[in-house]
């Protein structure tokens, strides 16, 4: 089988949230539809289009905005540029006048009530996230093309395999965490030092240095505007927003005017332990209340769980060693090694794993890169993203209302905590004295995913989605 090529944009993708399975990737396999129209000549004589949301996606995706996304997509709009303060008024007006205008262009009749169609009770055999567009064309000719969103933003059509990234060759082609090991220790390069080899398979260092710096300010202005908004949060469960609350409180009234501004009046209030574990929760829920508004995140490996990296990297910001660009690098280069190779070797996709596929996974990223930045060697990277999923294994995905709200949110302030813990811990280890490998949990998460009860995997069928009263008719 050929090697899977992941870049650090794969893992790392600026999006809109909720979820980068049930948003994210429904709107990128609406882009890659319209690119294939395209490219055949046929998008000009689309005259008719049904969309058909399959298993994970027809049960969760109505409180995940699968088919606003749908429809985003189909308009020709971009998740990473698009204005996320337009989302309503463009979905309202599209609901209100049933046309659509195909990629921007061409004007259909669209019904979003009619021509999407939620199919709760059945399912794909290739993966619970499936999506089939049929479209008709003037000439009478008709056409079906199925779609997976496979976790994570990353997206395969019927056939294809993998949904990584496109194939390149690497230096260092990595599945394992003992592969990317042996690796390091022929080179003598840290884990970031490796990856960043990589991708110079893609593109030159100065580029991939900017995107990465690209990927940490929308990460910064993501958990900045997070800590400065208050309100409910949208869906119908009416939770309020905490995060800028804590803000408030945890600042008592020192005053800054930016981020940087921010960052010190934060310092400013010292290192007690409790005044850094409210600052991690904080970082996490300002994320994550974004994530559940259709705010501009970034998947980080998913979007559920995109707050654990940045909390845990503004911990570091703010409680350890400053801001400084070649630390951000580091940091994000190690924690995407991490995530790749839980994609590769077993999933982040909550619809196939649960929650250990999120949170797990953003947890053992997050792991693995403060330990690189706070001086670890490679074993104990690799030791404390190990650490760290490992107490997270057979967590279940059950989102009440099918929004990413509860216990999404807070599931995340769990993820950091466990992070920074799972760091302490492995450098405080001799890692060779470790009984358990990243290799082995990796596996054993997998295993787990497969033993998992289908409730449990982003359908809200089971967990605290059926014992908490509240249906979704409510939201
Ligand atoms: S419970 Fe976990 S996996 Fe499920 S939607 Fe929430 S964050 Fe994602």
């Amino acid at each position: 089988m050929a090697h899977e090529c992941i870049s650090v944009f794969d893992i790392f993708k600026i999006g809109i949230g909720p979820s980068s399975s049930h948003t994210l990737g429904p709107w990128r396999a609406a882009q890659r539809f319209l690119g294939e129209l395209e490219a055949t000549g046929k998008l000009s004589s689309v005259t008719n289009l049904q969309v058909l949301l399959y298993g994970s996606l027809a049960k969760t995706g109505h409180g995940h905005g699968t088919d606003i996304a749908v429809l985003l997509g189909l308009c020709g709009d971009d998740p990473v540029t698009f204005d996320v303060n337009k989302i309503n008024d463009k979905i309202d007006d599209l609901r209100r006048t049933r046309k659509m205008m195909l990629a921007g262009k061409y004007e259909i009749d669209f019904d979003p009530v009619e021509d999407i169609e939620f199919l709760f009770e059945e399912s794909l055999p290739f993966h619970p996230n499936a999506l089939v567009f049929l479209v008709a064309f003037a000439d009478g000719d008709k056409r079906a093309a199925t779609y997976y969103s496979i976790g994570g933003g990353f997206v395969v059509q019927e056939g294809e395999i993998g949904g990584g990234g496109s194939s390149v060759d690497l230096p260092f082609p990595i599945d394992t965490a003992r592969q990317l090991l042996q690796f390091c220790i022929k080179t003598g390069f840290s884990i970031s030092e490796l990856v960043m080899e990589n991708e110079l398979a893609w593109r030159s260092e100065a580029e991939t240095r900017a995107g990465v710096l690209n990927i940490w300010r929308v990460m910064q202005e993501c958990t900045y505007r997070g800590c400065h908004t208050t309100g409910e949060l949208p869906g119908g469960l009416k939770v309020a927003r905490r995060a800028a609350a804590l803000n408030k409180k945890l600042l008592k009234g020192r005053t800054y005017t930016d981020y940087n501004s921010w960052i010190e009046a934060i310092r400013a209030g010292g290192a007690h332990f409790t005044y850094t574990l409210d600052w991690v929760s904080c970082f996490a829920l300002a994320v994550n209340e974004e994530n559940a508004s259709f705010g501009r995140v970034v998947t980080a490996p998913t979007n559920g769980a995109a707050g654990v990296i940045p909390a845990v990297l503004q911990y570091y910001i703010a409680f350890c060693d400053g801001l400084h660009d070649d630390r951000i690098m580091q940091f994000l280069l190690t924690a995407s090694e991490i995530g790749s190779i839980f994609k590769k070797r077993s999933t982040i996709s909550a619809a196939m794993g649960g929650c250990q596929a999120e949170i797990g996974v953003s947890s053992a990223m997050a792991a693995a890169a403060l330990t690189e930045c706070l001086g670890g060697s490679q074993r104990q990277v690799l030791m404390a993203a190990e650490i760290a999923m490992e107490h997270h294994l057979g967590l279940t995905c059950d989102p009440i209302g099918g929004l990413v709200q509860i216990p999404c949110i807070e599931r995340n302030t769990m993820g950091a905590i466990k992070a920074i813990t799972a760091s302490q811990l492995a450098l405080q280890s001799n890692p060779e004295l470790a009984k358990v490998s990243l290799d082995a949990v990796v596996k054993t998460m997998w295993d787990t995913a497969l033993d998992m009860n289908s409730k449990y995997k982003e359908t809200s069928d089971g967990g605290l989605a059926v014992n908490i009263p509240i249906s979704l008719s409510e939201c």
